[in-house]
């Protein structure tokens, strides 16, 4: 057998992992190009670290048009202090800096989609590159993994948090147990349709504790879901007793995503007028939305139907629609 041997990282750290105390730095990726021949991609990262104790790792902007996991992060590494702290804190607000930067699901520079990135390269895109160094250098320093997600532009969820069913049931467990402590309105036991490449999959494959959320949507945050997120993160900390303090208990509805029946894919494009809100209940069959041909009137709308008993946990956010996006989520 070959061993595929991968050069070291091109990203470097300017805060130090092992250091004490709180530290505000970059995670610097040298990224040569036409308006700065010698420049990088600047990654904001901030390290707070107290003694001996877990690590958990906190993202947002894995996709750059969702909002809540940076506005809670940039929160929580201006307000953290080492003192409040037992183990190690690694916030990294914008994961995807330059769909961050630019307010877009994937990379301006490469259109790469982070979460379907992994485990990456080091020698290939800037996106590619990103995952590279959270899979050989961050992923492996943490027990807990926690990676904001949202709707984004096109889509727009419940605010739930989520983990998924594992093999390793122990690990399941413990996931769904920070799933509860963070407190999101809804909790979900997630499916994904389209698994490879992605964080969760590389964080879950190493035996960390992970989880996610979808917090809205849209391409905004509102003051519900900001506030929902902000909370959350700092429960989960408690809850892994990173964080002095208890966990501030709510009440959240369980969710579960039983197989492909959950997804609707729109057959064809066109104006599309919804007929169930979020969080609203439907029947199997239950037409969910319609879809409008445009190019001329009196054609018959084409309908969106249930395909299962549940409620409705995402939508499709504009609009418009084109052939094969996902319409509407549902979840029992
Ligand atoms: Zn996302």
């Amino acid at each position: 057998m070959t061993e595929t041997i991968l050069r070291p990282s091109p990203i470097s750290a300017s805060v130090d992992f092992s250091a004490e105390g709180v530290q505000h730095g970059f995670l610097r990726l040298p990224y040569s190009r036409d308006d700065s021949a010698w420049g990088s991609v600047m990654i904001p990262i901030t390290v707070v670290r107290n003694g001996d104790g877990p690590t958990a790792l906190l993202t947002g902007g894995n996709h750059g048009d969702e909002y809540e996991g940076p506005i809670a992060l940039f929160d929580l590494a201006r307000t953290l202090a080492a003192e409040e702290v037992t183990g190690r804190v690694i916030i990294v607000p914008a994961m995807n800096y330059p769909a961050f930067a630019a307010g877009t699901r994937v990379s301006p520079i490469d259109k790469g989609n982070m979460n379907r990135s992994f485990p990456g390269r080091p020698d290939g895109t800037v996106t590619q590159k990103i995952a590279d160094y959270f899979q050989r250098e961050l992923l492996p320093l943490a027990e807990i993994v926690l990676d904001f997600h949202s709707g984004g532009k096109t889509l727009d969820f419940l605010p739930f948090c989520a983990a998924h069913i594992l093999p390793d049931k122990e690990q399941e467990a413990r996931a769904f147990e920070l799933v509860k402590a963070f407190g999101a309105p809804w909790s979900m036991k997630m499916l994904e349709i389209d698994a490879v490449g992605m964080y969760d999959t590389a964080a879950e494959e190493m035996g960390k504790v992970f989880i996610t959320t979808e917090l809205g949507g849209g391409g905004t945050a509102t003051a519900r879901s900001a506030g929902i997120a902000k909370r959350g993160v700092r429960n989960v900390l408690r809850a892994a007793g990173i964080l002095k303090g208890a966990v501030e208990t709510s009440k959240t509805e369980w969710l579960d995503m039983p197989d492909g029946d959950c997804f609707s894919f729109a057959e064809d494009g066109g104006l599309i007028e919804p007929l169930v809100d979020l969080g609203e209940k439907v029947r199997k069959g239950d037409v969910v939305a319609q879809i409008y041909p445009i190019a001329r009137t009196g054609a018959e709308p084409l309908e969106i139907k249930a395909k299962m008993d549940g409620l409705l946990a995402a939508r499709h956010f504009p609009g418009l629609v084109k052939q094969g996006d996902c319409v509407a989520v549902l979840a029992i």
